[in-house]
């Protein structure tokens, strides 16, 4: 099972809480796992090692807030520091220039160049209702000047016309005649790429920079890269100076790392990513989201704060307590519910709470939904409070009786009270195996 690094990074500040600072002991520990996560999720080696170092800077020392374990803190500062890495806001295409603004598209042969070239043409065109024109600069395969011609019809954007015998850099001269007299806003060439860097290849895109005179110069990375991502854009980036960064076939890879080497690499910002073949599947970039991506966490931050919002001191020194001890009843199920409903049910809370996954997924197979808290809430109060403390007395004739009282069937009785079991095995394995996630909650 797929084990995200907060669930882990939970595990290692286990009875660590009430502890003031992080110790550089703990910190050490953390970073192992970081290290791993970062590794797992296809960071360069050395982009992880300069990474863990300044994350380290951060963590040693740092004042672990009351409400949340120091696993949560330590995720926040790597998180806060994955943004800070990968640039804190999106960065758009700038368009700022004087018309027909061109956009060179350069990176491997399969990267996704050609694509990303009619799905910006698209976006431009539609979004911004640019005149866009897009040039197929790859003189080396016939079939690629058509594919762009297709796309380019498909999308609803003009082409310049195919003239199979000119070399690379006198398209560029025609198209940027063509685009200049043609009244277009923007330009887009499309150039060929190698299955792997070479001196002809870079020499031909630097002799078309020279004659195009981009105004962004967008390197095209296919996401599944993986370690070789770095040496790709320090390659392009050492002779074109590019500009952005496009990463694509984000949809094939969950885990992000590709953008974090090319980022901490060159400097240059990630502006878009693919995420399908469509011509609609292109999305700005959003740092936060990688980095969210790359730990594997859900929004521990928000969870934090919704939790210190909404559950008083009390009742979760009381929560924990029951934890600990595996004494999860009927009365407690109903506090649960009534929290769950205040905090806006499973779909806000729940999918934040790290570390709760497996009690997510049965919760999900016993049918648990906001609409039936208030029926459930109901069931509950129906019953006496003797039954409440111990469910196993809830016989037949008294789930009758309950089902009665409740104004419900009493299949709605045995699916509460198996969902309540289910819940009381789960968190006695959670108060056994690991406050980690849930201490933040119901410990802090
Ligand atoms: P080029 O050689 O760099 O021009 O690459 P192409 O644009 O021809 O793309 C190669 C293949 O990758 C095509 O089959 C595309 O449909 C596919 N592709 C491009 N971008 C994406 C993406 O973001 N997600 C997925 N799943 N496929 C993509
Ligand atoms: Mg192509």
């Amino acid at each position: 099972m797929f084990e995200s690094l907060s669930d882990r990074l939970g595990k290692i500040f286990e009875g660590l809480r009430g502890r003031g600072a992080l110790n550089a002991t703990d910190v050490d520990n953390a970073m192992r796992e970081i290290r791993r996560a970062l590794i797992e999720a296809d960071v360069s080696l050395e982009v992880v090692r300069a990474f863990v170092e300044q994350v380290k800077e951060r963590a040693v020392g740092a004042e672990v807030t009351r409400s949340v374990t120091p696993g949560q803190q330590v995720v926040k500062i790597v998180h806060d520091e994955l943004v800070a890495v990968l640039g804190d806001t999106a960065s758009p295409i700038d368009l700022n220039a004087r018309a027909p603004v061109t956009l060179l598209m350069v990176g491997l042969q399969g990267s996704g160049k050609t694509t990303t070239t009619a799905k910006i043409a698209k976006r431009l065109s539609e979004k911004n209702k640019k005149k866009v024109l897009l040039a197929s600069l790859d003189t080396r395969r016939p079939a690629a000047m058509e594919q762009l011609r297709v796309l380019g019809e498909q999308v609803g954007v003009d082409t310049l016309p195919i003239v199979s015998t000119e070399t690379p850099v006198e398209i560029a001269r025609r198209a940027e005649r063509e685009g200049r007299l043609g009244g277009y806003d923007v330009l887009i060439l499309d150039t060929a790429g190698r299955t792997h860097i070479d001196e002809e290849l870079m020499a031909e895109t630097v002799a078309i920079k020279d004659i195009a005179n981009p105004h962004e110069i967008l390197l095209v990375v296919d996401a599944l890269t993986g370690q070789d991502a770095i040496n790709v854009a320090r390659s392009f980036d050492g002779r074109l100076d590019i500009t952005g960064i496009v990463l694509t076939r984000v949809d094939g890879d969950g885990r992000g790392g590709a953008a974090l080497s090319m980022r901490a690499a060159t400097g240059k910002p990630i502006k878009l990513i693919g995420v399908g073949e469509k011509m609609d599947a292109l999305e700005d970039f959003h740092p936060s989201r990688i980095a969210d991506r790359i730990l594997g966490m859900g929004d521990i931050v928000s969870l934090v704060e919704k939790a210190a919002e909404h559950v008083s001191a009390e009742d979760a020194q009381k929560m924990a307590k029951k934890l600990k001890k595996g004494s999860f009843d009927l009365d407690d199920l109903r506090n649960q519910l009534l929290q769950m409903k205040k905090m806006g049910g499973m779909g806000g809370l729940m999918s934040m709470m790290p570390g709760v996954g497996q009690m997510k997924k049965a919760m999900a197979n016993s049918n648990i939904d906001e609409k039936m808290f208030d029926r459930q809430i109901a069931i509950i109060n129906s019953m006496t409070k003797k039954e409440r403390a111990e469910p196993e007395l809830l016989n037949a004739s008294r789930r009758k009786r309950i089902a009665a009282g409740a104004g419900v069937e009493v299949s709605e009785i045995n699916k509460l009270a198996k969902q309540h079991r289910q819940m009381a095995d789960m968190m006695k394995k959670v108060g056994k195996g690991g406050m980690g996630a849930l201490g933040g909650m119901f410990g802090g």
